[in-house]
């Protein structure tokens, strides 16, 4: 459903996150796409267990887990310039993802037609192999977590539901409608919808007291957009997706019955900061 048609139906409203959250999408593509693809481009045999550990630990098991690509090639590239071998035009890229207002593929190619720095030209054609590998995962790879189709279910009862991601709206609602999760949707807001601490904020004018609202997310990023629009937040732990989706029923118990307090929201929040940290 469009954002314009959505009515709200039920006074408490759980946001969800989709990548890694909801779908187990995250891992696939780090581990089969965006590494290798980077050993790929730069020709970094030598040195691939350890750049794929890193790639992995920078986007999916600390505190920078969910960062923009261009984001982790940065950090990436800087240590790999640093310790294994000299990446020509690292210093330009570094200042690129810095100073520029759009980390995309299509601001990268307008920038490249301004510079012919080799290292932005290979960032964007990475970027572009990045896609093209992820285009190739089966549907059939891409599942959602155990214990997520009762937990919506669940909430469904007693809230309205709304997608709240920055991937692609297509992707999302292919993945979501393959895998029977859409029936307890009742709204998919996507990267066309704009920020997740933007998005929540447009659904709050529908008039949910930001205390009757949840933020489902498994990045720092999530928690943030919750924090910004002061509504609870329930965390999906890395390593630990179903165990967290078994232990929604209480969250939402609690953010009904009026108990989901400040300090149970902080052993939530201890308990995802926990989780990345080590
Ligand atoms: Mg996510």
């Amino acid at each position: 459903m469009e954002y314009k048609e959505f009515a709200r139906k039920k006074d408490y409203l759980v946001c969800v996150d989709s990548d890694g959250c909801a779908m187990d999408t995250m891992d696939i593509k780090h581990f089969r796409c965006f590494g290798p693809c980077m050993v790929e481009e730069w020709g970094l045999e030598e040195w691939r267990d350890d750049i794929l550990y890193r790639w992995n630990q920078v986007n999916l098991y600390s505190m920078t887990r969910g960062i923009n690509r261009f984001k982790a090639l940065a950090i990436l590239l800087s240590e790999i310039d640093k310790s294994c071998k000299k990446i020509p035009g690292t210093e330009e890229f570094i200042k690129w993802t810095e100073v520029s207002d759009e980390l995309s593929n299509a601001e990268l190619s307008r920038v490249l037609e301004k510079s012919g720095s080799s290292c932005l030209k290979k960032a964007l054609h990475w970027s572009n192999e990045v896609n093209n590998r992820i285009n190739e995962i089966s549907e059939w790879d891409k599942i959602p977590f155990a214990g997520v189709k009762e937990g919506l279910a669940f909430a469904h009862e007693y809230a309205d539901i709304a997608i709240v991601s920055s991937a692609n709206p297509d992707a999302v609602s292919t993945e979501w409608e393959k895998h029977g999760l859409m029936k307890c949707v009742d709204l998919l807001m996507a990267q066309n919808a704009g920020s997740k601490t933007f998005c929540i904020s447009k659904l709050l004018e529908y008039g949910y007291e930001p205390d009757h609202v949840m933020m489902i997310g498994d990045a720092p990023g999530d928690l943030s957009a919750a924090e910004k629009n002061r509504v609870r937040f329930y965390p999906v732990l890395v390593s630990h997706e179903s165990d967290s989706w078994n232990g929604i029923k209480e969250a939402l118990d609690r953010l009904i019955n009026g108990t989901f307090d400040n300090s149970y929201q902080k052993q939530l929040i201890n308990a995802f900061e926990h989780n990345l940290l080590n």
